[in-house]
């Protein structure tokens, strides 16, 4: 029978970092997560490495926790962390009485601050607002979650980690009132498996509810819908916010060959199905395009969407809520991980390996703020333009990704989804969104046989309608136009209208 120390459930970069650090441990452990890698709130944020100012004012122990996460995961994940720097802009009309609580805030936590005129701002950033008042620096990163959660899962299976991409947990098993082990389907194939383990983590993030109402436990938790936008190219090397209380669509992260804008926040039931509205998006834009005033006519190629799972407050909104986590011992061999943010995954999965040793009663140290991401040697860095080495091969000209690393992910892992190779290269996250190399992509993966052709249309297929949900809430002007190109070339050309 399979039986492990640890059973996590959840594969975003909560999961993930609780699989490295429980394997730097020598815990034995297995993952389960119902997609791929990042398929919740991880791979639906911002990607932004908080600096902490965002929280500086009125959360400030998410802001402690922020700039200590900065520190070292600029340190451990130089291949997934791209030193931007961040200005937080103060337009016309907003209030010096913020700025001020802000830079006090900044100074007590010690995130560094430099205030800067509006020449030396626009000197950096000259897509600013030009009418901007004053701006302050600080050192707010990008972060590439796919590969955060990729290179957490390289320790974990270099010492004998168990992934299960993929598989969904669908039961909890109980022996006399404790949580013994799951039961989990493939989703492809829809067989089922069991697991047994001695504790059972869950760190489903919006769907951690869920999880514990399996366990015959309870999880109260309030969830918002945070709706961002994507540029077609990148309008600011560095992270922009807005300095003013945390509210809509007042961050812009430079990601890769794009821009990332947003957010929203909306409360909703449930985690699945999201949608995108036209409003989300004319509000994201709108407030965009005070700080970087290019947003009001920037091409604009898809949306998505993701939710923050927070702790339940009635009295509290979406942005009141504080971004710091918790941890819930159920007392039943469950323990839940709610809360917190991309940016602090590392210290969560800390203090939740910490719960988990004691009721263990074991003793062994955190070891993962002080050795580097594993894998990281296989990665090309930043800037993006140094990965310009040849432009032989590249199947993915946006973000440069070439057959080789196309070809190494389908051997080592054996993909059905096209975004499995997404998640890993990057292929098709830049300006086309895959318009241009997902049907290269295929056929990379039958000539090495691990598809069939039929496999290979119905993958087609799901990426088509994933990416078109995407899409369709951006489709005016020049983007409709690219749009009708792309479905020309796969109606037409590919004939995907006859399957
Ligand atoms: C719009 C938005 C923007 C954000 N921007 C930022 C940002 O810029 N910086 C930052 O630091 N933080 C940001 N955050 C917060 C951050 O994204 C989250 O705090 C963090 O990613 C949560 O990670 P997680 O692993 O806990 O949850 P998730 O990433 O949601 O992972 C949970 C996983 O569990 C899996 N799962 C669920 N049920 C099952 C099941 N039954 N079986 C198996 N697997 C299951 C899901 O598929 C999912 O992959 C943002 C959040 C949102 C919503």
């Amino acid at each position: 029978m399979n039986v492990k120390d640890v059973i996590i459930i959840g594969g975003g970069s909560t999961g993930c970092g609780i699989a490295r650090d429980l394997a730097l441990r020598g815990i034995s452990h297995c993952l389960i997560e119902k997609n791929d890698f990042a398929a919740g709130a991880t791979g639906a944020c911002h990607g932004l490495l908080h600096s902490g100012g965002r929280y500086a004012v009125a959360d400030t122990d998410a802001a402690a926790e922020c700039i200590a996460e900065n520190r070292i995961l600029s340190r451990i994940g130089r291949k997934c962390v791209e030193q931007t720097g961040g200005l937080f802009v103060r337009l016309p009309g907003d209030s010096k009485k913020y700025r001020d609580a802000f830079l006090k805030g900044c100074e007590r936590l010690g995130i560094e601050t430099e205030v800067l005129s509006p020449t030396r701002a626009l000197e950096l950033v000259p897509s600013l607002n030009p009418a901007l008042e004053e701006a302050v620096r600080v050192p707010d990163c990008s972060i590439d979650p796919f590969r955060l959660c990729m290179l957490n899962i390289v320790s974990s299976k270099a010492r004998g980690g168990e992934i299960f991409t993929h598989h969904e947990v669908i039961n909890i098993i109980k022996e006399r009132g404790r949580c013994v082990g799951v039961k989990l389907k493939e989703k492809l194939s829809s067989s089922i498996k069991e697991i047994r383990g001695k504790v059972i983590v869950n760190a489903a993030g919006a769907w951690a509810q869920r999880i514990a109402i399996l366990a015959g436990s309870s999880l109260p938790m309030t969830l918002s819908k945070g709706s961002l936008v994507v540029t077609n190219h990148r309008l600011s090397n560095m992270v922009i916010n807005r300095l003013r209380p945390p509210s809509d669509g007042d961050i812009i992260v430079p990601n890769e060959a794009v821009c990332l804008a947003g957010t929203t926040s909306v409360a909703v039931d449930s985690p699945d199905n999201l949608e995108v509205t036209s409003g989300e998006v004319e509000t994201v834009a709108w407030e965009a395009a005070s700080m970087v005033p290019e947003f009001e006519d920037v091409r604009l190629i898809r949306t998505y969407a993701g939710v923050r799972a927070l702790l339940n407050s009635e009295s509290l909104d979406g942005r009141q809520i504080s971004r710091s986590f918790q941890i819930i011992d159920h007392k039943n061999g469950l323990f839940s991980i709610i809360g917190g943010k991309l940016s602090t995954y590392r210290l969560m999965a800390e203090k939740l390996c910490d719960a988990v040793m004691r009721h263990l009663d074991l003793k062994r140290a955190c070891l993962t703020a002080e050795k580097p991401l594993e894998g990281q040697e296989e990665l090309r860095g930043y800037p993006l333009s140094d990965r310009l080495e040849s432009l032989k091969d590249i199947i993915c000209e946006c973000e440069l990704v070439r057959r080789s690393d196309v070809e190494r992910v389908i051997q080592r892992i054996s993909p059905k989804h096209i975004g499995d190779i997404q998640h890993r290269t990057r292929l098709g996250m830049g300006p086309c969104q895959g318009g241009f190399c997902t049907y290269r992509a295929l056929g990379v993966m039958q000539e090495t046989g691990k598809v069939s052709p039929e496999e290979s249309i119905e993958i087609l297929k799901e990426f088509l309608q994933r990416r078109f949900k995407g899409i369709r809430p951006v489709l005016w002007g020049d983007q409709l136009r690219e749009e009708q190109l792309i479905e020309y070339i796969y109606l037409g050309i590919l004939s995907m209208e006859s399957y």
